[in-house]
């Protein structure tokens, strides 16, 4: 049945709810599946709502698949014992010390070693202090590379930006201003420059046209597997800290 923002769905498993999300950057109804928010049905605002449970009938093994993936991912964080990055390849053993009271904050002793200080009990506490560390290891590490692939592309831009979204791995303005994720720390490099190459191109092409694949694909020539790569990698290889 469907109500306002959910479907409930029937199956062999029992009963469960799919959450429906308006959007209004979709531009078409889509399923979504991130471990930050589990699988959702996606419309673009303004959509004609009938016919989404025969969707989801015919989604019916796609979902069941899905569901099962993320029921583990979907669990409360864990504060991480162990942090590995794809770029610069790198891996942190984390350490707690409890300090009641005091304002939470992570040092690295030696190269490789983080320590947590404050509260590990608050799992938001833990959470922000892990992504202002990955925000400054990004602020490092993304604006010097962008500027790298923009020489070697000869494609330029105007400033570089470091977020840490929810949604996108990078984005380009009009203005020729470029956001980059600090998630795209936790990918391999080639992984990194294909999302850059892809930003860069917008530079020229403010939207997805055939002129902008072509010049991707000049600079970019294994543009559609890395693309393929990249939707595995940021449901497998950003931790749930992340997003909280
Ligand atoms: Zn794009």
């Amino acid at each position: 049945m469907l109500q306002q923002h959910a479907i409930t769905v029937r199956d062999v498993s029992g009963t469960w709810v799919l959450p429906i999300r308006v959007s209004a950057r979709a531009r078409r109804v889509f399923f979504a599946a991130s471990a930050s928010r589990g699988i959702e049905l996606v419309v673009p605002r303004g959509a004609d709502l009938r016919g989404l449970e025969a969707l989801v009938e015919a989604h019916r093994d796609w979902l069941e698949r899905r569901r099962a993936e993320y029921a583990e991912a979907a669990r409360p964080i864990q504060p991480p014992e162990r942090i590995a990055l794809g770029t610069p390849k790198a891996t942190y053993t984390v350490q707690y010390r409890s300090v009641p009271g005091a304002r939470s904050r992570l040092r690295e002793p030696e190269p490789g070693r983080l320590v947590f200080e404050g509260d590990r009990a608050d799992p938001i506490a833990v959470a922000r202090v892990f992504q202002a560390w990955l925000k400054a290891q990004a602020r490092a590490v993304l604006p010097p590379l962008l500027e790298t692939v923009a020489a070697g592309t000869g494609l330029s831009y105007r400033h570089c930006r470091i977020r840490l979204t929810r949604s996108r791995w990078g984005s380009c303005s009009r203005r020729r201003c470029i956001m980059l994720s600090a998630s795209l720390l936790f990918l391999p490099e080639e992984l990194v420059r294909h999302v850059m190459v892809h930003e860069l191109c917008h530079t020229h092409h403010m939207n997805h046209s055939p002129a902008f694949w072509a010049l991707v694909a000049r600079h970019d020539p294994q543009w559609r597997s890395l693309r393929r790569r990249m939707r595995e990698a940021g449901r497998t290889r950003v931790p749930s800290w992340v997003y909280r």
